[in-house]
């Protein structure tokens, strides 16, 4: 189960939010009902300074997450069903659900002129005040030194994604959705490309010379055969200690490149240390940050390697993809970005 948590500022559609969750299947639970109940119950008047006072009581009386907790108490007694609680108003609430569920914080703001017209026009019985009296209720809610008040400024920096809702109820929805997909994205196992991918992004971070800082795995039947990073040959020194070893490139159309020569190939490592250990890599999958340099394709391409997994292309890719592409091997990229460094 997913719980997501509103925080935001009067009028900036915390209450829309929810509307459009409600429509999703989110069940809702709400911190202003609940206190609407406790309100009536000490036979108060419902506004907004009795919100507030009442809300201070409890969390000063019974702890600052106790209000949360109870309405999280009753959302887990349906835990298939993803939830939102409205409205978090308190960073010790924040705390509470981070430790206890899978939750995620969600502001939303807009300029207060619009938020102030927004609230004339609703005219619930919280809501019926001046626009001086709509700023001071704000600047008393935002920001409080009693660890146990209201704080919603501190709730509104530690959100996980920050809506601002100056436009339609449309514009709303679609920011609405970015975040429903990047949650359900986070909440996701990686597939297997994903998950070799990130390893060999943590094998890079061994690397030497910083021209690429390449890594890369060799992968057969979903396990990890072998890894390796750019780097000096064994005993001799590294980039990082002694600066790259340049040598220039004249091309056929005149144009001159530089490369650094110092090091062994991320997708060289991998393969000598195969040769080291006497494990084959026939019929493996290799995956790396950009695609292979010439002498790396020809090498993958005679290793009996069946396919190349690469984060990005590099600059100068064609003649390897044209030599996969004669050999038969599969050469597959996540992004379209092309990978470029300087003093190429
Ligand atoms: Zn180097
Ligand atoms: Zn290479």
């Amino acid at each position: 189960m997913t719980v997501l948590g509103i925080t935001g500022t009067l009028g900036s559609g915390k209450g829309t939010i929810v509307e459009l969750l409600k429509a999703k299947g989110y069940r809702h639970f709400s911190v202003r009902e609940f206190l609407i109940g406790e309100i009536k119950r000490r036979g108060l008047a419902v506004n907004r300074d009795s919100m507030t006072m009442v809300a201070n009581d409890i969390r000063t009386k019974e702890g600052s997450e106790y209000i949360i907790a109870s309405l999280l108490r009753d959302a887990l007694q349906n835990p298939n069903v993803d939830c939102v609680i409205e409205s978090i108003r308190n960073p010790k609430e924040i705390d509470f659900l981070k430790a206890n569920a899978k939750f995620y914080l969600l502001s939303v703001d807009a300029d207060v002129r619009i938020r102030y017209d927004r609230i004339r026009l609703r005219q619930s019985e919280t809501d019926n005040v001046d626009f001086e009296t709509f700023i001071a209720n704000e600047q008393r809610e935002m920001c409080s030194n009693q660890s146990t008040n209201q704080n919603i400024a501190i709730c509104m920096q530690r959100a996980d994604f920050k809506l601002y809702n100056n436009g339609s109820r449309e514009d709303l929805s679609h920011s609405l959705d970015l975040v429903m997909q990047k949650i359900k994205k986070s909440s996701q196992r990686p597939d297997w490309d994903e998950y070799f991918m990130a390893l060999a992004n943590m094998v890079a971070s061994r690397a030497t010379c910083d021209r690429g800082r390449s890594g890369c795995v060799i992968v057969k039947d979903r396990q990890v055969l072998v890894t390796g990073y750019v780097g000096s040959p064994m005993g001799l020194p590294h980039c990082d200690e002694v600066g790259h070893l340049f040598k220039k490139t004249t091309h056929e159309d005149g144009t001159i490149s530089n490369h650094c020569v110092r090091t062994v190939h991320a997708e060289q490592n991998a393969i000598c240390q195969a040769a080291r250990r006497g494990i084959s890599i026939d019929g493996s999958t290799l995956y790396c940050r950009m695609t292979p340099c010439r002498t790396c394709a020809m090498l993958i391409i005679n290793c009996g390697i069946r396919r190349v997994v690469c984060e990005k292309r590099y600059h100068i890719a064609e003649e390897s993809e044209a030599m996969f592409g004669d050999a038969g091997i599969e050469l597959q990229y996540f992004s379209d970005e092309v990978l470029k460094y300087s003093n190429q």
